[in-house]
């Protein structure tokens, strides 16, 4: 262990397409394997930093791998200090805007960043920051479901000590969504949360529509019920809703997070560390979700949430 603050040797970026064992269906489509940039920060005491961030499709891999890698060739002999460099990157993108593959890869860097930051302290990031290894509370986390076909599926997942289950709805009508939510209740019982998710797929007056009708069923929160940038449709859709609204996982970096929640859009949020200007961004909306009493967990980066 060093005192001194490692700096960037090398950053490299590969393309992967993972496997996935159970494809995704949502409102949209099917996800049916993983596109993911995997990125390397060498430092100058030979440690490696590691990220990866989600390329939701093929299309994206090669841009983002050749963004990635033009952007850390800048870097190189930079000490590895990620709240400087995040201001750097602020700086050099502020007229283009975070959203899209530049907010990608600057939270890409900046978790391999961080994850350098924890191997050269020998220990684990969410340590290094304050935090301690523990079990966390988890959801298993479906796609659009058939009650029937993935009636096996469920129950491994409560036996594997899931206490929650999340689905997706709006791929049909209302009518299809209560047929599943009924369903799916009725296989897990009571005592266990379930979760519905719209990715966005309705406008306000058919989110409350459904949501309305949906209440007997004890759903522990509707996700992204319409368009992720309609903060004052989710704001309508929430002052109405007998149920929690959850979002987020499409909002940009920490002032995205602060327009949303000074728009009351939601009562939890859920930042996608890949969309949120990875650990330094995580840090910053997590100290505004703590602020404002908003309880706060993690999209697709599950390892996140051990951060706070
Ligand atoms: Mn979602």
């Amino acid at each position: 262990m060093s005192t001194t603050t490692p700096a960037i040797r090398s950053i490299t970026a590969r393309a992967v397409d993972a496997p996935i064992s159970r494809p995704v269906k949502n409102a949209f489509g099917v996800i049916r394997s993983a596109p993911l940039v995997l990125i390397d920060v060498v430092t100058d005491q030979g440690l490696t930093g590691h990220s990866y961030i989600f390329a939701y499709t093929r299309l994206t891999l090669k841009p983002l791998v050749r963004l990635i890698e033009d952007l850390g060739r800048d870097l190189v002999g930079r000490p590895i200090a990620p709240f400087d460099l995040m201001t750097e990157m602020d700086a050099k993108f502020r007229l283009l805007g975070w959203q899209g593959l530049v907010g990608m890869a600057v939270s890409g860097l900046d978790m391999a960043f961080w994850d350098a930051l924890g191997r050269a302290a020998c220990q684990p990031l969410s340590v290094l920051l304050g935090g301690s290894s523990r079990p966390i509370r988890a959801y298993d986390s479906y796609g659009a479901i058939d009650p029937v076909a993935d009636e096996k599926d469920l129950r491994r997942s409560l036996d594997q000590g899931f206490r929650g289950i999340k689905i997706k709805g709006g791929d049909g009508d209302l009518d299809n969504d209560e047929r599943v939510v009924k369903a799916v209740r009725g296989l897990i019982g009571p005592d266990i949360a379930l979760m519905l998710d719209f990715n966005q797929s309705l406008n306000p007056s058919e989110a409350s529509r459904r949501i309305d009708r949906l209440a007997p069923y004890d759903l522990h929160w509707i996700e992204e019920p319409v368009a992720a940038e309609n903060l004052a449709g989710h704001a309508r859709v929430r002052a109405t809703s007998p149920t929690s609204i959850q979002s987020g996982e499409n909002w940009w970096f920490p002032r995205g997070f602060a327009e949303a929640i000074a728009s009351a859009a939601s009562d939890f949020i859920m930042p996608d560390l890949m969309k949120v200007g990875g650990v330094t961004g995580w840090l910053r909306v997590a100290a505004q979700a703590e602020a404002a009493s908003i309880p706060m967990s993690s999209h697709l980066f599950a390892e996140a949430r051990y951060l706070v």
